[in-house]
């Protein structure tokens, strides 16, 4: 296997090239691809570290388009404004959804679990949780948020890889979709895996 680095692209995320092919890859997804042994295929390789060039696999977690999009909104990386509740034009929960999760919240449920049983993101239960959304609802309720326990203002994991300097959220456009590495990509990491 013959990996180029190429720097990073315009969102900072590290890009390799695997020779012979011409088709750059983000960095994390080879990485992610390497330490889980699965292709991230459709789903984005989001950061909990919040820092796109870095490749450590226990900072990553798999998500969708909707889950990388909450977890920007829970850490402040888009414009979200003061909505809160149903009035939020991101609110993917209505009132409703949104009772039942503190329910299940008080009943001890995880984040992922109650995502699961509503067919939402887990980020979206997280700020629930932590009192981002719908926090008039949980007190009324008797379910009083807690803040997260990583770093108050961001909620992310901390990294010691220095975050370059990137182009602001507003004035960036949004993410591409991921692309599957494809069977290239599978097959050099098998043969380094075995070589
Ligand atoms: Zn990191």
């Amino acid at each position: 296997m013959l990996a180029l680095a190429r720097g990073l692209d315009s969102y900072g995320y590290g890009r390799l090239r695997i020779a012979p092919s011409r088709a750059q890859y983000r960095a994390h997804r080879i990485s992610y691809r390497i330490a889980f042994g699965k292709d991230p295929g459709e789903l984005y390789v989001c950061h909990k570290c919040d820092n796109p060039q870095c490749c450590n696999p226990s900072h990553m977690f798999l998500g969708t388009a909707a889950d990388n999009n909450a977890d920007k909104i829970a850490k402040g990386r888009t414009r979200s404004g003061d909505h809160t509740g149903a009035n939020n034009g991101n609110a993917k929960l209505t009132e409703a959804m949104a009772r039942r999760a503190v329910e299940l919240i008080q009943a001890g449920k995880t984040n992922v679990a109650i995502g699961r049983e509503l067919a939402v993101g887990h980020s979206l239960i997280s700020r629930i949780r932590v009192g981002r959304s719908w926090r008039d609802l949980s007190l009324s309720m008797g379910y009083e948020p807690k803040a997260s326990k990583q770093s108050p203002k961001s909620g992310r994991t901390k990294c010691k890889l220095r975050a370059p300097p990137v182009r602001p959220p507003d004035q960036r456009r949004d993410q591409t979709a991921p692309i599957s590495l494809g069977p290239l990509i599978s097959a050099t990491v098998a043969e380094a895996e075995h070589a």
